[in-house]
């Protein structure tokens, strides 16, 4: 069953659809959070299929003590549900006995019709009070169905927020949300420092227990652009919005790092002067892999839900044509500041119909198609140059530092094809 319509957003037309998808489901957003608070456990209540999905997803993690693991529903275990609530609770209690260094206990709930008639909620409020708060134990649902991989953080987070502590005090302070390498948050302090932003947190914080606060001084900006959920529920919190376009590229990271500083009311003058150097900086180290992609058209098929913010970047950053834009879901709100930046006329899809999807990327001919593993691989086979779009998610591409690295992810696929040509 498909239904496609297209309707105008402005100055861009959007195609819906609503049939076949090919996306990863919410689970995978634990092979990056977990790397990002590092206290943390996410046990998976899910089937074998969950198991393979997240063992052969982060199969990096051969080296270390795994910070996830699945908890494997059988079909006996539909018996009753009172057996599956003591089987969660012997495999939970068993796994904070062996690890008392966990300090927050994630249960990720998954599709199979057993899990989703598990009150995972109620699991988590009775296993937290089983261990005196020590770990904390929240519940989120990473289910497959209906949702892309990205909206796994999304869940996590938004489950995270009612937990947070009241702010402190009548003053203003910066909270940064989604999940961000190590390396791209210390780059943001040190640029927050320099523009005089004293109180600057970010969501999820490294450790449990330092999660930031958040209260009605709080102004929160996000770093992912997927994380609706997320900000209902801080605005819940009192939490008031800043809006600006995703920190991708050197112009997408200038504007974010403007709209925060306009927010806290900086001198126009003395952010210019902050910023200058690390723009210049990376608007020259852009200019290599900008000469490979300049003119070239790019297909971006709906996934990560990054897909506006870097046909932004790839468009006026990169000199790049393109031909279809597509997302999983359109939040409009979010994506106004991105949206606004895309060239009039952009061609946008929301939703999939991936048969329909697949006819227009093939009459498009683009040079570069963006899409997720499932799709990559025939398109390969039918000559298409592909990006991955989850490799976006797990490398670290926000801020002026990382501009170069995002736009030569999109430069590598032509660079090794057309070695392939000769
Ligand atoms: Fe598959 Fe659903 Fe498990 Fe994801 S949550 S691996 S889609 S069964």
């Amino acid at each position: 069953m498909s239904a496609c319509a297209t309707s105008p957003a402005g100055p861009h037309a959007v195609i819906a659809e609503r049939g076949q998808r090919e996306v990863f489901c919410g689970l995978t957003g634990i092979v990056w959070l977990h790397r990002r608070i590092q206290d943390a456990f996410f046990l998976v209540v899910g089937s074998r299929t969950c198991a393979h999905l997240l063992q052969s997803a982060a199969g990096v993690m051969i080296f270390a003590e795994p910070r996830f693991a699945t908890a494997i529903i059988e079909e006996r275990d539909l018996a009753g549900r009172a057996d599956l609530d003591d089987e969660l609770d012997r495999v939970a209690t068993r796994l904070i006995a062996r690890r008392p260094d966990i300090r927050l206990l994630f249960l990720v709930g998954s599709c199979p019709s057993e899990v989703i008639r598990l009150d995972l909620g109620r699991a988590a409020a009775r296993l937290e009070e089983r261990f005196g708060r020590s770990p904390r134990v929240l519940a989120y649902s990473g289910s497959g169905i209906g949702t892309t991989f990205t909206e796994g953080e999304d869940a996590c987070l938004s489950a995270l927020v009612p937990t947070l502590a009241p702010a402190p005090g009548p003053a203003t302070r910066l909270l940064v949300v989604g999940a961000l390498a190590d390396v791209v948050e210390d780059q943001f302090r040190r640029l927050f420092a320099a523009l005089g932003i004293a109180t600057v947190d970010f969501l999820p914080a490294r450790r449990a227990d330092a999660m930031p606060p958040v209260g009605p001084g709080t102004r929160y900006v996000l770093a992912q652009p997927f994380l609706g959920e997320t900000a209902t529920a801080l605005e819940r919190r009192g939490a008031v919005p800043i809006a600006a376009p995703c920190p991708l590229g050197a112009e997408g990271t200038r504007l974010w790092f403007e709209s925060i500083a306009a927010a806290f009311g900086i001198d126009p003058a003395h952010v210019d002067g902050v910023l200058s150097l690390p723009v210049r900086r990376a608007t020259a180290a852009l200019a290599a892999p900008r000469a490979r992609l300049a003119g070239r058209r790019v297909f971006l098929f709906p996934d990560s839900q990054l897909e506006i913010p870097l046909a932004r970047f790839l468009a006026r950053e990169c000199g790049m044509i393109l031909t279809e834009v597509g997302t999983p879901f359109l939040n409009r709100r979010l994506m106004a500041p991105d949206l606004a930046l895309l060239p009039a006329g952009a061609q946008l899809a929301e939703g999939q119909d991936v048969e329909r999807q697949l006819d227009r990327c093939r009459a498009a001919r683009p040079d570069l198609v963006v899409c997720g593993l499932g799709l990559a691989n025939p398109l390969e086979a039918e000559g298409f140059a592909t990006k991955w779009s989850i490799e976006l998610v797990f490398s670290p591409i926000q801020g002026f530092e990382q501009a170069a690295d995002l736009a030569a992810l999109f430069a590598r696929p032509l660079a090794r094809r057309a070695l392939l040509e000769v």
